[in-house]
């Protein structure tokens, strides 16, 4: 996403929601979290702190803001139900503000028929057909096939790297805009990476929670042959298991429903991709952090959690965690292959 895209017609968007029914009606969606953290970051912060909100307040949402006033967006969906208080905070400060908003809300506990009707509302509220948004999710999906193939490409071969995979997957949380030109984008590069050398690692290493604020995380792992294999919310974000509904699609999307079902996609995916570790990401304020002790309980692995404010780049303190940790790892799996032996 670049910010010299035509932004007038965007409708900005604060977490996932259904971008189906915003192509349906017309609309191009724009994540506003992809603006802020592409973007000058820090400036971004500082205006949303300008504007009264406090140092105390997790760094995306201030991100969040500071990037539709620095694009000049005018409507925003927000997720009512499924995402954080926060948001819903800051979606009284854009209403005080006259931009025009609207909500989704993942219903809680997760329900066929509820997100069906919630849907619906939704295509009324954009003026479009529940039929023409499921003909725009057939279209996505086959968007979506080229990114599994990538996401294939980065846990089966390494032929795709942590950080390639971070990029492609979350690019498909608005799909810059324009899927049929992000299809291409994506099909270029799936062709391409598919004809680099497949490689060995070290260790393989999943990642968890919201994407990382700070900088050269991937690059550090990959540098040490450690590479990311799993990306947990950017594989959700780009909604990559295959499904026949929207409904079914949204219901699959674990992020709005509470631990429980992270969890149950986090085992899968370390035992199907051979993960020897997991770093569990966490935004400072965030309430999210209370889970990680769950997580930690029932990973089946050993779990970093890293915790970051504000955008920067990773910091000596965290390099030296990071390192003990793979460390740490190597021994365990060597005392591994001698158990077996
Ligand atoms: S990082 Fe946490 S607190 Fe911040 S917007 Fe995301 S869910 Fe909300």
């Amino acid at each position: 996403m670049t910010e010299n895209a035509a932004t007038t017609d965007r409708v900005g968007i604060t977490a996932t929601v259904p971008i189906e029914v915003l192509y349906a009606a017309g609309r191009r969606p724009l994540d506003l979290n992809n603006v802020f953290i592409e973007g000058p970051s820090g400036d971004d912060i500082h205006v949303a702190e300008s504007a009264g909100f406090p140092v105390n307040c997790c760094a995306w949402i201030k991100g969040l803001y500071g990037a539709a006033r620095r694009l000049g967006i005018r409507e925003v969906v927000g997720v009512a139900q499924g995402d954080c208080s926060n948001t819903h905070a800051l979606m009284e400060i854009w209403a005080d503000e006259r931009l025009r908003i609207y909500d989704f809300e993942y219903p809680y506990p997760p329900s066929p028929s509820d997100l069906d009707a919630e849907l619906q509302r939704f295509c009324v509220a954009w003026g479009t057909s529940r039929r023409r948004a499921e003909e725009v999710k057939r279209e996505l999906d086959e968007v979506r096939a080229v990114l599994r193939r990538i996401d294939d490409l980065t846990w089966q071969t390494g032929q795709v790297s942590g950080q390639e995979n971070h990029l492609w997957l979350i690019g498909a949380s608005d799909f810059g805009g324009d899927p049929p030109a992000y299809g291409r984008r994506a099909r270029d590069f799936a062709a391409e990476a598919a004809r680099r050398p497949p490689r060995d690692s070290r260790l393989r290493l999943g990642f968890l929670g919201i994407p990382p604020i700070c900088q050269g995380l991937y690059e550090l792992l990959e540098a040490a042959r450690a590479p990311v294999v799993f990306n947990e919310f950017q594989r959700q974000f780009a909604m990559l298991p295959e499904s026949h509904s929207l409904s079914e699609q949204y219901l699959q999307y674990t992020y709005p429903y509470g631990v429980a079902p992270r969890i149950a996609d986090i085992r899968q995916e370390v035992s199907r991709r051979r993960i020897d570790g997991l770093i569990h990401y966490v935004q400072s304020f965030c309430f999210r952090h209370i889970q990680d002790r769950l997580i930690r309980q029932a990973a089946g692995v050993p779990v970093l959690t890293l915790e970051y404010d504000r955008p920067g780049p990773l910091d000596g303190r965290s390099r030296t965690r990071l390192e003990a940790f793979l460390e740490m790892l190597d021994l365990r799996r060597a005392q591994q292959t001698t158990d077996q032996a």
